[in-house]
């Protein structure tokens, strides 16, 4: 390849190259700036907004919200026209490369409702085994729907924004800082396109924009006591870390699969004509030792079922919306998308380089990564995810 684009990084074998041009907003210390990510550089798009003709004032502005508003037609013909000038010979004249160790990633898009389902089986029998021992790991609805809850949007933050310990009551009742600080390695959707209901699985591309990984933050004692009967509050609010650069779901053309067969027919709106799973691998680094491959073609319904049900009462998505995958987990050990699994809900500790964790201690830090098969053998990458611990405040 004879790119102008200078950088190893930007290259066909590897995550970031011109086969995948993930977009997110960047400061370089003059105001964020919408830019694509070439290898280790942003471009931003203002710099070489008289190329991009009409589609420009998609990408002109501070966030991606007005390129999440357009249509599928237009992700399309903008994704293509970079996808030429970024393989151009020559530099596109005005075009701006920014070493990505030299600008500060911003949350890329206002974060409109945010849904989080629960779709891995193995870590909802897992969880099931862990917290309900003497009942039948999967609840009867599980194999029928994809079960999710709303989360917050308010405190959806961008990879690398650190985490506060957070305090809440807990069995007991006790109050404090949480003992059980844990991860959930996820898939997130972020939504795009005109504001619509019903969407049918079929219609999933016009309203999917692109993909982010998602590590939702949960504190399993504050969870443990307040989740019965409503669901996830408190324990997994106070933070929700996605990557700062959503990769487009044009990058994921070859990943698609079928998700795993159910066990039964699905009900008609959950019925799809194409693929929606995605060969995505995950790995989880907890202090720079990966402790888990978790595999999100083992998931058992796929984005396009998840959107279809979200919005099958007539309920909207708009763009901004998130919705995640729910843990990713696979069949193994090695395979398991939280610590509360890895871990056992405490009772068998995980070597993490040369100490034993259950759950995380203050200062620790974990990044998800994944990738994806992309065309003629190349790799596509989904921006990692990373935060790290910070104490407890003093209440
Ligand atoms: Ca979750």
């Amino acid at each position: 390849m004879t790119s102008w684009v200078r950088d190893p990084a930007f290259a066909r074998d590897q995550p970031f190259g011109p086969q995948t041009l993930p977009y997110g907003v960047v400061d370089a210390g003059d105001g964020p700036r919408v830019a694509v990510r070439l290898g280790d550089h942003a471009l931003p798009l203002r710099s070489i907004a008289h190329d991009l003709g009409d589609l420009a004032d998609l990408v002109s502005g501070s966030s991606l919200d007005p390129l999440l508003a357009a249509t599928r037609v237009e992700w399309s013909a903008l994704r293509a026209r970079l996808v030429s000038l970024v393989t151009e010979s020559s530099t596109p004249s005005g075009a701006e490369l920014l070493p990505l160790s030299d600008v500060r990633a911003v949350l890329p898009f206002t974060v409109g409702d945010y849904v989080d389902f629960y779709c891995s089986r193995y870590h909802a029998e897992n969880v099931g085994r862990i917290m309900r021992p003497d009942t039948e790991p999967l609840l009867p609805n599980w194999t029928h729907l994809p079960v999710g809850y709303h989360g917050r949007s308010g405190t959806v933050v961008v990879s690398g924004t650190p985490v506060e310990r957070p305090h809440g009551q807990r069995r007991g009742p006790e109050f404090g800082p949480t003992g059980r600080l844990d991860v959930e390695a996820e898939v997130g959707f972020v939504c795009g396109g005109p504001v619509s209901r019903r969407v049918p699985t079929g219609q999933a591309a016009e309203h999917i924009f692109g993909v982010v990984l998602v590590n939702d933050w949960s504190a399993r004692d504050i969870q443990g006591w307040e989740y019965q009967p409503l669901g996830p509050f408190l324990g997994k609010s106070f933070a929700t870390s996605i990557s700062a650069w959503v990769t487009p779901l044009d990058a994921l053309a070859m990943a698609r699969v079928k998700v795993p067969d159910i066990g039964h027919p699905r009900l008609p709106y959950l019925v799809e004509d194409s693929p929606w799973g995605l060969d995505l691998r995950l790995a989880i680094e907890w202090n720079g030792s990966v402790v888990s491959r978790p595999m999100f073609a083992d998931m058992s319904y796929s984005c396009a079922q998840q959107l279809a049900h979200m919005t099958v009462n007539g309920a909207t998505v708009r763009p901004g919306d998130l919705f995640a995958s729910g843990t990713v987990s696979g069949p193994s050990k090695e395979q398991r998308g939280c610590f509360l699994e890895l871990s056992w809900g405490g009772r068998e500790p995980i070597t993490v380089g040369d100490t034993e964790r259950t759950f995380l201690e203050d200062g620790d830090t974990v990044v998800i990564t994944a990738t994806a098969p992309g065309e003629d053998g190349s790799v596509v990458g989904i921006s990692p995810v990373e935060g790290t611990i910070l104490p407890a405040v003093d209440l």
